[in-house]
């Protein structure tokens, strides 16, 4: 796990699986996206009753969910083009002939996944040595020691280990002990009991026992396994904390020494752990959660040590279904791809495998595609683009009259210190020590998690390193980190459909400067509010000025509680306007903050209409039209639990409906749907 960040949209790429479908499609990298499409606007719609379905309408009804997808949208689009750009690279890397030590190395990696006969014929092999390890636990001592080996290679389970900032001395990186252990993609689907919760438990435990018989058990033992694996994870899941609540940076600042841990939680061992763990020695760390650790401390008495080493086999044989045979793959995705987030098909090979090169050697092949796709002049513009913005959230700031001038002077100082990362590290990975071997692509991927994990560990108690970055190159996302106050860009997003020279400002304003905004927004959310400019966990605020901040952001909670995500069989679902208070807030505030830049550099008066829109219009039709989306019920209620953000058409309709300068553009009158009753404003 790498530092929290906050980014502009989640990718929960949960279900990265692996299948037997080879035979790459030979076709070439896709089109350029457009940035501004009017073909995309349902103009039978008034933009003041459904903005967002005048934006996206059309692009909506001409773009259904390919097969091998959760959900469709421009975002998504553009991560696939930049997959086509990764497999050119991939495969020229992977041809024989003249390569520099980085081009061979992913050639290899990726080479090793795509094929696909290889590791049918290596069968259960990779799996077998490890399940032994577990097979010979014979002590709590045995078992921790497993646990400590299983996340020297990066298979999540038990608990989290990980290297983060000091909350209170955030120039100081330390060890970070944080709950975990749990597979579903939240503690709800263990714990809630309305029927669609129920059927997921069952059609988990099914899934679970067909993955036991893959390994070898007998379909009856493999039934009770199941079971058990779902006690043992329905107790870890009891002990760990609501995501919402841990929203809070507060609920998660546990400072203690290795002794005090130890002692809360004797049970867990947990000296032995950190001794055989392969982190450096440390004589403090943060406990995320001490509940949790000191919960599953009862646990680890009260649950008998064969569930526990059926537990720790299932955890491992989950980590290496993707890796190995197609049987295995195919019973992952039947349950998390089809199942859990309503795909039809699993994804070819080749976009799978290229997704597993950049996940394991991501700085080696971003390296490549820096090279081929981002120009220095990339990296120029998009800097002048987030002063403007930076300039504009000052005079935002200025002009608040609900925060009184003291709040206001270290809101400046944090604002000022804002670091700007964009398109790529100044430095790049050093992965010539991981041994990449073309035929051994679950060797492959376990020596890279863990060349990753012994990365992360080195890091504690050591300076923190704000140079290093949380997302490769190619990633089309972007993300705010308030221990290092950084906005970060990498080359992936900086392209069409969110920036393109070939366009007028109000558009580029419109798409990639409202994520500049709400990148640069998060700094001052409900959860960045709480960090100061150092990145430091300190109060900052007056109590007044506090008051208010939390006054306007219960009127965001409130206004996107309201929103229904998904509306089927199953019933209706609405948003979560706690889990996504500080996403919502960055919309509303990059959409304010890039729409201030833009009119400092044009004069929406003197430009002349294109295509029949205004500037300020084409502005909001730009912000719009990058959330077009369509999204399976079945992800969109994932989605409901687990993610921080709200689906496009609420970033969309939410944020202008708080928007003055949107209804103006628009003409929107008093009373009509685009014009919240009660705007809510936090910048
Ligand atoms: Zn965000």
């Amino acid at each position: 796990m790498t530092t929290r960040i906050l980014c502009v949209f989640s990718m929960l790429l949960t279900a990265v699986l692996c299948s037997a479908q080879t035979s790459p499609s030979s076709s070439a990298v896709p089109q350029e996206i457009p940035v501004f499409d009017v073909t995309a606007i349902d103009k039978t719609i008034d933009p003041c009753l459904d903005f967002y379905q005048y934006a996206c309408g059309t692009w909506m009804k001409n773009n259904p969910i390919p097969p091998d997808k959760a959900r469709w949208g421009r975002f998504d689009e553009l991560f696939e083009r930049n997959l086509y750009i990764l497999r050119d690279i991939l495969t020229e890397a992977q041809t024989p002939g003249k390569h520099t030590a980085t081009e061979s190395m992913v050639g290899a990696f990726y080479g090793s996944c795509m094929d696909e006969s290889a590791i049918e014929k290596k069968g259960n092999a990779p799996l077998t040595p490890e399940l032994e390890r577990v097979h010979g636990i014979k002590t709590k001592a045995d078992l921790i020691r497993q646990v400590a080996a299983m996340h020297r290679n990066s298979t999540p389970v038990l608990f989290a280990f990980y290297s983060q900032p000091d909350m209170h001395v955030s120039t100081e990186t330390i060890a970070y002990l944080d709950q975990g252990g749990i597979t579903l993609p939240d503690r709800d689907y263990y714990l809630k009991d309305d029927p669609k919760s129920v059927e997921t438990r069952q059609k988990y435990v099914e899934h679970v026992q067909k993955m036991f018989e893959l390994a070898g058990d007998k379909p009856e033992v493999a039934a009770a396994e199941a079971k058990t694996v779902l006690t043992v994870e329905t107790g870890l899941a009891q002990a760990s904390m609501d995501r919402t609540v841990r929203r809070d940076p507060k609920t998660r600042d546990h400072k203690m020494t290795v002794a005090e841990i130890a002692d809360l939680a004797p049970n867990f061992d947990l000296t032995v752990y950190f001794a055989d763990n392969g982190s450096p020695k440390f004589t403090s760390l943060n406990v995320s959660n001490p509940d949790f650790f000191k919960q599953v401390n009862e646990q680890l008495n009260a649950v008998p040590l064969e569930d526990w080493k059926i537990y720790l086999r299932w955890k491992t044989i989950n980590e290496y279904a993707p890796l190995l045979t197609n049987a295995f793959v195919e019973e992952d995705f039947n349950f998390n791809g089809k199942y859990m987030s309503g795909r039809k098909e699993i994804e070819p090979r080749w976009k799978r495998c290229v997704k597993a090169t950049d996940e394991n050697l991501g700085m080696a092949l971003g390296k490549l595609y820096v090279d081929r796709t981002f120009g220095a002049e990339g990296k120029e513009r998009t800097l002048k683009m987030v002063q403007s913005i930076e300039t504009a959230m000052r005079q935002d700031i200025g002009q608040l009259t609900w925060m009184s001038d003291t709040t206001k002077k270290k809101a400046y100082e944090k604002l000022n210190t804002i670091v700007n990362n964009i398109g790529y590290p100044d430095s790049w990975r050093d992965y010539s020590s991981v041994a990449i071997k073309s035929d051994d692509y679950a060797g492959n991927t376990v020596r890279a998690g863990t060349f990753e994990v012994q990365r992360d560990y080195k890091k504690i108690d050591r300076p923190t390193d704000r140079k290093d970055w949380g997302m490769t190159p190619p990633t089309v996302n972007a993300y705010y980190r308030a221990p290092m106050n950084d906005i970060n860009f990498p080359a992936g997003i900086l392209q069409p459909p969110f920036y393109s020279k070939l366009m007028d400002d109000a558009v580029n304003y419109g798409a990639i400067g409202v994520v500049i905004g709400h990148e640069l927004t998060h700094g001052f959310d409900d959860q960045g509010r709480r960090y100061d400019a150092e990145g430091n966990l300190r109060d900052w605020w007056t109590a007044e000025d506090a008051k208010e901040f939390e006054q306007r952001v219960d009127c965001t909670v409130n206004e996107y509680s309201g929103f229904v995500s998904v509306k089927d069989d199953k019933g209706e679902v609405k948003l979560n306007g706690k889990l996504t208070l500080g996403e919502n807030t960055a919309d509303n505030g990059g959409l304010k903050l890039a729409y201030m830049a833009l009119n400092s550099i044009i004069d929406d008066t003197q430009v002349k209409p294109i295509d029949g829109y205004t500037a300020a219009q084409r502005y909001f039709l730009a912000y719009g039209q990058i959330w077009c989306q369509n999204v399976t019920d079945q992800e969109a209620r994932k989605r409901v639990l687990t993610d921080s953000h709200s689906p496009g058409r609420w970033r969309v309709n939410g944020a202008v409906q708080n928007s003055a300068a949107f209804q103006q553009a628009f003409k929107c009158k008093p009373g009509q749907p685009m014009v919240a009753e009660n705007a809510c404003h936090v910048w």
